[in-house]
């Protein structure tokens, strides 16, 4: 039933990286009371860049609790193009004084989310330096009373956990930190260096030596475009031989870089053999084999699991049915324009919670889970890719839950042309690209002067 007055809830939201903060401001707008606990020092989320990782983390990234969160590196330029990028109401223009690239860096785009929560008074409502530890329901199946959850957190310099109830919890913790590791034969007693990508900042600690990249998705193959011009030999290995143009185009420049299959087994002299029976003397290997869901902080009760890098059950990706909406998780899905969705998850969230709108019932979301799990087996989609999305047409479905606006043609355009170039011409994508008259088609829309601010061109920028 909806409501004809919208409640007003407390609610805490974990996290202030872009999920954690247009959630707030979504929250705060439909007049709830908001509270989000970050546990760094400022907004950002990964890009938030941490240099100094070395002291900090083990190199492979296994504890449950890590201290670094981002996993960005020092040269990381945006691989989508800036214009597709930003939230509804706050387009990624080009500023006086800033980056001015259509694929700027890292700090261009941390500086455009301290914009957005400098324009939205979203800052006021964070409390930074506060790690949450434990988040739980405290009255589960007390039956006659609204679920409400306990908050145990920490702040950084002190030792005392502070304990806070609230009417509800969203969780917008991240997903690009807790290492994805391989199992390889030997991977224990090697004792050369070994480290997740998590950790990587810059090529110049790896100079002279012989390493070996493990992997060959987005990571494995910016990372050893910028390591190859450093290192004595560089090895990437990758599941198939079969390559994307782009990186096979990086290989045949580079006459130190060379394309291997995957890691058989690591032996103890320090040689790396791999499948097809060639082996290295490697003094690196540095794997870039992607990233887990995790919530070491989240106790549910068994309500909603990690299996495999599901995350469930889940109704949209967002709501664990049992628990919904007063637990909610935001950001789960890849492969997406993560700002507008994350805009959208945030506005439906806000909106069940005051009571404008409602789900369907346990059991029609079970269901309804039950169906998308059985259509990508069907499809052949490992459990584990169960959250890549890769279709525009699931986030306009999504966003008529609260009748958020579809996604722009140009916006979708550009998005597309951008990765058809990133898989072509990956060295030289974010300097020089052919999709100019769609770019200037697409700058002259209202959404890019709608806060009447200064728009510079970006394709002034392009190379090609
Ligand atoms: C190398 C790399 C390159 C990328 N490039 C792009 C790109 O070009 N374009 C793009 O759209 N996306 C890119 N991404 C994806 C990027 O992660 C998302 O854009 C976005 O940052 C996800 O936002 P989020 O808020 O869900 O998570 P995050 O940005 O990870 O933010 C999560 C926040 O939660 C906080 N937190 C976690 N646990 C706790 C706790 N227990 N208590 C309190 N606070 C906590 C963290 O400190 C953090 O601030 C990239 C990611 C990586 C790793």
């Amino acid at each position: 039933m909806v409501l004809e007055t919208k409640q007003s809830k407390n609610v805490c939201v974990i996290g202030a990286g872009p999920a954690g903060i247009v959630t707030a401001r979504e929250l705060r707008r439909e007049g709830h009371e908001v509270v989000v606990l970050e546990q760094k020092h400022d907004i950002g989320g990964q890009w938030l860049y941490d240099p100094n990782v070395e002291q900090e983390e083990d190199p492979l990234g296994r504890n449950p609790w890590l201290k670094v969160h981002s996993s960005i590196y020092q040269s990381l330029r945006l691989m989508s193009p800036r214009e597709v990028m930003g939230f509804t109401d706050f387009p990624f223009l080009v500023k006086k004084d800033r980056d001015p690239r259509r694929f700027p860096s890292h700090t261009e785009f941390f500086l455009y989310l301290k914009d957005f929560c400098e324009w939205f008074k979203v800052t006021e409502i964070i409390k930074f330096n506060t790690k949450v530890l434990y988040v739980g329901p405290l009255n589960y199946g007390v039956s006659g009373q609204d679920l409400k959850w306990l908050v145990r957190s920490k702040e950084n310099k002190s030792d005392d956990e502070v304990e806070q109830v609230f009417d509800a919890v969203v969780v917008a913790t991240g997903h690009y930190s807790k290492p994805k590791l391989p199992s390889i034969q030997g991977m224990d007693t090697w004792r050369r260096k070994q480290i997740h990508s998590h950790i990587y900042r810059s090529p110049e600690p790896f100079r002279g030596e012989i390493v070996v990249v493990v992997g060959n998705s987005y990571s494995g193959q910016e990372i050893s475009m910028e390591l190859v011009k450093v290192v004595k030999e560089l090895h990437l290995s990758a599941k198939s031989l079969d390559i994307y143009e782009g990186i096979s185009k990086v290989i045949s420049k580079y006459e130190n870089c060379h394309l291997r299959p995957q890691i058989h087994n690591l032996q103890e002299d320090g040689s790396v053999v791999f499948t097809d029976g060639s082996s290295i003397l490697a003094d690196t290997i540095l794997y870039c084999t992607g990233y887990s869901y995790s919530f070491p902080f989240l106790d549910t009760k068994g309500m909603v699991v990690v299996d495999d890098n599901r995350v469930g059950p889940l109704y949209e990706h967002t709501f664990p049915p049992s628990l919904a909406p007063s637990l909610s998780l935001v950001g789960i899905p890849r492969k997406i324009l993560a700002l507008r969705f994350f805009e959208s998850q945030g506005k439906w969230i806000a909106q069940l919670l005051s009571g404008q709108k409602v789900l369907p019932s346990c059991e029609e979301m079970m269901k309804s889970i039950e169906e998308f799990y059985h259509s990508r087996e069907v499809a052949g989609i490992p459990k584990h890719y169960t959250h890549d999305i890769g279709d525009f047409d699931y986030c306009d479905k999504y966003g008529e839950n609260v009748g958020f606006p579809k996604l722009e043609d140009w916006r979708k355009e550009l998005c597309v042309s951008s990765v058809v170039n990133y898989f072509i011409n990956l060295e030289t994508c974010r300097d020089s690209w052919h999709d100019d008259e769609k770019l200037q088609e697409a700058l002259r829309n209202p959404y890019f002067t709608q806060l009447g601010l200064h728009l510079e061109d970006p394709s002034s920028k392009n190379l090609n």
